[in-house]
């Protein structure tokens, strides 16, 4: 009944803009906000509110964001043991919100590029059901703490984001969620890669899967797709995909929907759902957080499990 949820914390400094600035060009804000965010710190939230007991591996800066971030994840009720800081400052991420809902983001990682496989205490491995990965810590270490999971009989879960552009060694990948770029991405490494080849589609899934198999393509369990407003699509190898019934929301800013989504779906997983089930729960937990301002302040904090439209 144990989650670990292993990467980032940042502090989120967001600024609303009518429109982007361009190359050259200095505007002002029409709001801002900060907030504690960043990838991982937003799907151990996201999974303490579904219900389950999320402990998050992560450095926070050995200063006063640092201690702030620490605090509003345990309130949030996320087991923060494994949080320890580090030499360099806060990861930070400089967000723009657009009128129309979409954003950039650019993430300065601080003591987030820290993060070590080491930092996985044995002891919380040695209980976890889950482990759910992102990308704003280093490769290394996710490819690292994946291995000893796995060798620890925990499940592993990525989320594949943000992607520089790198091939990615899911070998020791169970299930793994990405937008549909993403998808299209890692997608398109293992069809370069040929799907036969030990770059590709990494050992449990010999010869050539059908066309249309992504799951089986990449080697994996399973993919879920999330396809924003549309909801989501799951990916079995070997199995026809199916479809997470979307939510229909007045959605003012998407930031950390995806997050929110990977973090309550292994949230109800590790509290013993089915796929399906906790992926329509992820889908409405998410949309719910579209529908305010922010990434983890947009979280809900009431969040109904068997409610009807998710908007709480
Ligand atoms: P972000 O980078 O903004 O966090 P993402 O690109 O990783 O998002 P999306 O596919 O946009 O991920 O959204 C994740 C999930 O959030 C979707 O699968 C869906 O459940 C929910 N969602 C996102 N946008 C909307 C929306 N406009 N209406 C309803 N649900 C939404």
């Amino acid at each position: 009944m144990t989650l670990l949820i292993m990467g980032s914390v940042n502090r989120d400094i967001t600024a609303q803009l009518p429109e982007f600035p361009q190359p050259g060009e200095t505007l002002l804000a029409t709001a801002s906000e900060t907030a504690t965010g960043g990838k991982s710190a937003n799907q151990a939230v996201a999974a303490a509110l579904v219900g389950a007991e999320a402990h998050l591996i992560a450095r926070c800066g050995p200063d006063a964001a640092g201690a702030d971030a620490v605090s509003s994840l345990r309130d949030a009720g996320v087991h923060i043991d494994a949080v320890t800081p580090g030499r360099g400052a806060q990861g930070m991420a400089f967000i723009t919100v657009r009128a129309d809902g979409e954003n950039t983001i650019v993430v300065v990682p601080g003591a987030n590029a820290e993060l070590t496989a080491h930092d996985c205490p044995q002891e919380l491995l040695e209980r976890a059901d889950w482990i759910l990965f992102s990308l704003e810590v280093p490769l290394d270490t996710v490819l690292e703490s994946s291995a000893r999971a796995r060798a620890a009989g925990v499940k592993v879960a990525l989320n594949a984001s943000p992607l520089t552009g790198q091939p990615l060694d899911l070998r020791d990948v169970d299930l793994v969620i990405a937008n549909e770029g993403e998808a299209a991405q890692l997608l398109s490494h293992a069809t370069h890669a040929g799907v036969d080849s030990d770059s590709a589609a990494q050992g449990s899934r010999p010869g050539k899967p059908p066309p249309g198999d992504f799951a089986a393509a990449l080697g994996l369990e399973t993919l879920i797709v999330t396809l924003g407003a549309q909801g989501a699509s799951i990916h079995e190898a070997g199995r026809d995909p199916a479809r997470v019934p979307s939510v229909e929301v007045d959605a003012v800013d998407t930031s950390g929907a995806g997050d929110a989504f990977a973090g309550a779906l292994l949230g109800r997983l590790t509290r013993g759902d089915s796929l399906e089930t906790a992926a329509a729960i992820a889908s409405r937990f998410a949309a719910s957080a579209t529908t305010r301002v922010g990434a983890q302040a947009s979280y809900p904090r009431d969040f109904r499990l068997g409610g009807p439209a998710g908007v709480t």
